[in-house]
C-alpha cells in the first residue's frame, strides 16, 4: 500500500534500524520503545489488522512468531524472557494499520496490560 509507514519500510523508502530480514518478514527497533529492546516484526505483505488474516496465512503467523524467537535469543533475552503483543484496532491501541507483532523484553512487565 503506498501511503503504509511500514509498507514504506519494507520498500527501502524510508529506512529503519533493521534488525532482521527474510523473503516474508522485516524486522526493525520501534522508534518508541517501551523496554530495552522492543523490536517490531512484520510480513512484507500489507495486511492492515488482524481481522484481514485469512487460513492461508497460517505459515505466515507461525513464521512471524519464529523469527521473533530467533531475534530475543540474538537480542539475549530469550532467557530472562519477553512478550510478544499483537494490537487490534482502536481498543488494543492499534495505531499502525499493518500489522506487528511487539517483541519486549529486558526489563520485568506487569500482568495484566494497561
Ligand atoms: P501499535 O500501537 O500499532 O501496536 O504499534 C505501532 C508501533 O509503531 C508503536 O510502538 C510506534 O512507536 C511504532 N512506530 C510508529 N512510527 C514509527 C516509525 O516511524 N519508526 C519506527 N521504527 N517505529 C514506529
Ligand atoms: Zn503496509
Amino acid at each position: 500500500m503506498s501511503d503504509c509507514l511500514f509498507c514504506k519500510f519494507v520498500t527501502g523508502e524510508i529506512q529503519p534500524d533493521k534488525v532482521y530480514e527474510d523473503d516474508d518478514l522485516f524486522a526493525f527497533r520501534d522508534i518508541n520503545p517501551q523496554a530495552p529492546t522492543h523490536i517490531l516484526v512484520i510480513p512484507k505483505r500489507h495486511i492492515a489488522t488482524l481481522n484481514e488474516l485469512e487460513p492461508g496465512d497460517q505459515a505466515l503467523l507461525g513464521k512471524l512468531t519464529l523469527a521473533a524467537q530467533k531475534i530475543a535469543k540474538d537480542e539475549g533475552i530469550d532467557g530472562s524472557g519477553y512478550r510478544l503483543v499483537l494490537n487490534c484496532n482502536s481498543d488494543a491501541g492499534q495505531s499502525v494499520f499493518h500489522i506487528h507483532m511487539h517483541l519486549l523484553g529486558g526489563r520485568g512487565m506487569s500482568w495484566p496490560p494497561g
